[in-house]
């Protein structure tokens, strides 16, 4: 589609809005009869269950209908990209301001009663997610992170050959919005035996999320060029990481209850079919760089890449008390990333593994070569030393009353802007715990 379609919704083109019609990111949010799935158009959401009740949707097959009235996404993620997009076009059209479907017209009136303000909506999780699995993407952030514990050798052999991941916990998946409490854990701070406390080393991970649509059956693998269909779209994910109790606990089957405590993720799901313009050559490789192995191997390299900017910024309580905006403290690309989003899947299905629909895969800690792209703290204060706050405060890790926001958007001159969403909670005191 055009990106420069507009729609009879005026905030739709305003280009800071964020949510063109070229957009139309999906989402769920809470009604008094249940959950409905919403869409995102302007400053408001279309509710698709109200489409779909009032006959607007009849065109679509009644398998797609179904899923529209679901409670969450899975049911329309497991349909494949010909469904979402046969959704697409029927409420591109509702929405455009050019169109000239007679039906769509006519229905201008009808759909004007399904919209809500996004202000006034409750979200909740898009899917159930059976399944989260956090990969090691970034290469900028493997090498920064392994500088602090191998300053002469940073980057383990593998690193370039194989996309590092882990499986994480699905249960704790929780939206923006949600507060975390400080995590209790084991932790070796000094002497030769380990404590039981509150971590001290709270840190954030700023990452993408994606969604998985289509799923593979047990034993087949994804081929590498087919694996983007199987994206139903992407979200922003703070991937919350206890620094003391991993550096503990990591050897030798990696993170375990570092990172279960808590993951965060932005309430919209934006598919790639409105990120076209954002395509850019990817992964990034420079000299040296082995080619991958044959299976992880693209066709489509000059277009692999996209260029998301992903910000951090922070408020302590104190910044809240004295009315002091957030302060940003990072801003790195997804661009940047050493495996795509393709090769992420690909390899994730590699052994016959089967991914479902509303898996989620997320890409690793987003971090860029230069100071101020660090996507977490223990890489920032490496780089830069501790993080001066507006208030003279100073932060290594994260203080009770702190809230961290991630934030992702599509934007360059030519180009609608794209909100892909943000990713905001605040650190709680740990919870009273008799262990
Ligand atoms: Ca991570």
């Amino acid at each position: 589609m055009s990106s420069d379609r507009r729609s009879w919704i005026a905030s739709a083109n305003d280009p800071d809005c964020g949510f063109p019609l070229l957009s139309l990111p999906w989402s769920v949010f809470s009604t008094n009869a249940g959950e409905h799935i919403g869409i995102g158009i302007g400053d408001q959401v279309l509710d698709l269950h109200a489409c779909v009740e009032s006959g607007l949707l009849c065109s679509l097959s009644d398998a797609v209908q179904a899923a529209c009235r679901a409670q969450t996404l899975n049911d329309l993620m497991a349909l494949g990209p010909t469904a979402w997009q046969s959704v697409r076009d029927c409420i591109t059209e509702f929405l455009a301001e050019d169109t000239t479907d007679r039906v769509s017209i006519a229905a201008r009136s009808q759909v004007e009663m399904l919209l809500q303000w996004q202000s006034e909506i409750r979200f909740v999780l898009p899917a159930a997610i059976g399944d989260y699995t956090d990969f090691y993407a970034s290469m900028h952030h493997a090498r920064r992170v392994g500088q602090l514990f191998r300053p002469h050798n940073p980057l383990l052999p593998n690193y370039p050959w194989v996309p590092i991941g882990y499986h994480g916990r699905a249960s704790s998946i929780v939206l923006s919005g949600t507060p975390i409490h400080r995590p209790w854990g084991q932790q070796k701070r000094v002497g030769d035996k380990p404590e039981f406390a509150p971590s001290a080393r709270l840190d954030y991970e700023a990452e993408i999320g994606v969604y998985i649509g289509e799923g593979n059956p047990l034993g087949t693998p994804i081929p590498v060029d087919s694996a983007e269909s199987h994206i139903f779209g992407l979200c922003v994910l703070n991937d919350w990481s206890a620094r003391d109790l991993q550096s503990w606990e990591y050897q030798p089957l990696g993170p375990f209850l570092a990172k279960s405590f808590a993951t965060s993720v932005s309430p919209w799901i934006v598919p790639l079919a409105a990120l076209e313009s954002y395509r850019v050559p990817g992964p990034e490789r420079t000299a040296g760089d082995p080619e991958p192995l044959p299976y992880l191997r693209s066709s489509s390299c000059a277009t692999d890449g996209i260029h998301l900017t992903v910000s951090v910024s922070l408020c302590s309580a104190k910044m809240r008390d004295e009315r002091i905006s957030p302060l940003e403290i990072s801003r790195s690309n997804l661009r940047s990333l050493y495996w795509s989003l393709r090769q992420l899947i690909t390899h994730h299905a590699s052994n016959g593994c089967n991914l479902r629909p509303g898996d989620l895969l997320a890409t690793g800690t987003i971090s860029g070569p230069d100071a101020g792209s660090e996507g977490c703290l223990l890489e920032l204060q490496a780089t830069r030393g501790k993080l001066q706050l507006p208030t003279g405060e100073v932060r290594d890790f994260l203080e009770d009353g702190d809230e961290v926001t991630v934030r992702a958007v599509a934007e360059r001159p030519g180009a609608p802007r794209i909100e892909v969403g943000h990713c905001t909670a605040m650190v709680l005191p740990a919870a009273a715990c008799t262990p």
